[in-house]
């Protein structure tokens, strides 16, 4: 008999539910099915708060925890080399990550005054601004964790499903509602999103991560989303959103793909709501690592899924839309612009993304004596703030100057990102964040006659997970050990070339050999852009 081409996992299933596969697949499986992740709020607020981490059901601890947007954090002075042969369990602190999920990355002064105190009074005074727009802390302790929900909560914010197998943050434009391109602002779809699904136990359980992003400019990394909506103008119809599924990085990435199809604003929540369940009940649960719901696109194709979504789901047919255009380079709002209503908005670059309590206390100020009230984070580790008058620019410029939030930075601070690293991430192999602080002003030295009049995105990962996008930046670093030129195993990093989003979308090139100690970064980098600036073509960009 010829041998079957039904790989081994698929003759046994892949645990989909809408099959009939219900039986827990792995562990985090049957974690998820012995208690809704989300109940386990109650106990971290009537038990482990109150005896401490200790007391902490392991199974709570390294699962249910994330649903409230906790993890553990990495035990100080362990470093990449070693972990390796430890246990998960060995490398925890008794200290958490926690994650503010802050959809559309959209904050009042109140709001921002009261995230940054809480880093003050139970983060050690650290805060990062993350390429989700979310707000993360470090060193909390989960004695502190109701203290901080209520702080939180009191103002409208949340950490429900900042992580998990969840629907997570919903990434909106930093400049919804008052950017002079929009034609439709979709803030509202967020809000309804946020107010009708997130903390629904109907889609606590997914098999997988979820991203979502809805923007109308291409502003929001859609292409590496799991779902986005993107602006379009329809022929008849007008303005509405493109659908794209099935974006997302790490090991095996994907360009998401438009179903082809035009969706009115007050139809983008039910239409989400719609992608959501087709994941949940169809979505892979055997392999974690193959569970995303890229991997269900990539084997049904986008006919299928839209087919699925309309018969199944929705109870009617989607409108045919069309494609939005392109732009050259995705846009991330850094430096001075006028709003619709010619008031100003002023983007700012902390360094990768790194802040702390004290600096955002210092910038909800500064926005309130700009006579601002609105703040938005974007996912390109950036802070805005809008609304700003004329005559209030120089000075919130020059405040924000002080606290070392350029508005005009260079061309390095302005287009490099870290992720996490080894300083708290229990997966990271390699330091990320001073390191890429540290290269930026080496490289801003370095390449001080060579200013390239293009922005060349420059991304550090700690691992294989592309945390800070390493696939879709112009250099990609992803984090691992490396051999030095005297034989020594020592930090550096795989490089991929030539990535981008926008009119570039698509993947850096992972050179064969191509890999350069930490020591190197600054040689190598400088060799590839006087490379890039001496042999460029007109206007060429650096993914050409
Ligand atoms: Fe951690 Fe890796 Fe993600 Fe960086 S890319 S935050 S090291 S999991």
């Amino acid at each position: 008999m010829a041998p079957s081409k039904t790989a081994p996992g698929r003759a046994r299933g892949q645990g989909q539910w809408k099959l009939g596969h219900r039986e827990p697949l792995n562990p985090n499986e049957r974690s998820k099915r012995d208690d809704n992740p989300l109940n386990v709020r109650s106990r971290i607020e009537n038990i482990y708060a109150k005896r401490g981490f200790d007391s902490i059901d392991p199974a709570d601890l390294r699962g249910r925890f994330r649903w409230w947007g906790l993890y553990t954090q990495r035990r100080p002075g362990i470093d990449g080399g070693r972990t390796a042969a430890l246990e998960p369990e060995e490398l925890d602190d008794s200290h958490f990550m926690m994650r503010v999920r802050l959809d559309g990355g959209a904050v009042s002064v109140a709001q921002l005054r009261a995230l940054g105190e809480v880093s003050q009074d139970y983060g050690r005074d650290t805060a990062d601004v993350t390429d989700r727009e979310n707000i993360q802390y470090h060193w909390i302790r989960v004695e502190d964790v109701p203290a901080i929900w209520e702080k939180l909560e009191g103002l409208g914010m949340q950490t429900t499903e900042a992580c998990g197998d969840c629907p997570r943050v919903v990434l909106g434009s930093p400049v919804a509602g008052v950017a002079a391109e929009e034609v439709l602002d979709p803030t509202p779809a967020i809000d309804e999103i946020v107010r009708r699904f997130i903390g629904d136990r109907e889609l606590s359980n997914l098999p997988r991560k979820f991203k979502s992003a809805i923007s109308w400019q291409q502003d929001v990394a859609h292409e590496v989303n799991d779902i986005a909506f993107v602006g379009v103008e329809h022929p008849e119809h007008g303005p509405g959103f493109d659908l794209w599924v099935g974006g997302g990085l790490s090991t095996n990435p994907k360009i998401a793909q438009r179903l082809g199809v035009w969706v009115p604003l007050d139809e983008v929540p039910d239409v989400w709501h719609g992608v959501v369940q087709v994941f949940r009940d169809y979505g892979y649960r055997r392999l974690r690592h193959r569970a995303r719901i890229k991997f269900l696109i990539a084997d049904w194709g986008a006919e299928k899924f839209r087919q699925i979504l309309q018969d199944e789901y929705l109870g009617r047919p989607l409108l045919d839309g069309p494609a939005p255009a392109i732009p050259e380079r995705p846009i991330d709002h850094v430096g001075v612009y006028k709003q619709k209503d010619g008031r100003n908005y002023v983007g700012v670059a902390p360094p990768s993304g790194r802040v702390s309590g004290t600096t955002l206390v210092a910038v909800a100020e500064a926005a309130e004596r700009a006579g601002s009230d609105r703040i938005r984070f974007t996912p390109y580790q950036k802070i805005v703030v809008l609304d700003v008058a004329d005559e209030k620019l120089d000075g919130l410029i020059e405040d924000l100057n002080r606290l070392g939030l350029p508005a005009r930075p260079s061309t390095w601070r302005r287009s490099t990102m870290a992720c996490t690293g080894i300083e708290f991430c229990k997966l990271a192999i390699v330091e990320t964040k001073e390191r890429a602080i540290r290269l930026v002003e080496e490289l801003e030295k370095r390449l001080a006659d060579v200013v390239p009049d293009v922005p060349i995105s420059l991304h550090l990962n700690g691992c294989p997970n592309a945390c800070a996008r390493t696939q879709v930046a112009d250099i990609g670093l992803k984090g691992q050990i490396v051999t030095d030129a005297g034989g020594n195993q020592v930090e550096g990093f795989q490089v991929h070339l030539g990535g981008g989003l926008g009119l570039d979308a698509g993947f850096g090139r992972k050179l064969r050999g191509l890999k350069v100690t930490s020591a190197e970064l600054g040689d190598y980098i400088e060799r590839v852009v006087r490379n890039f600036a001496a042999q460029r073509a007109g206007d060429e960009r650096f993914a050409q």
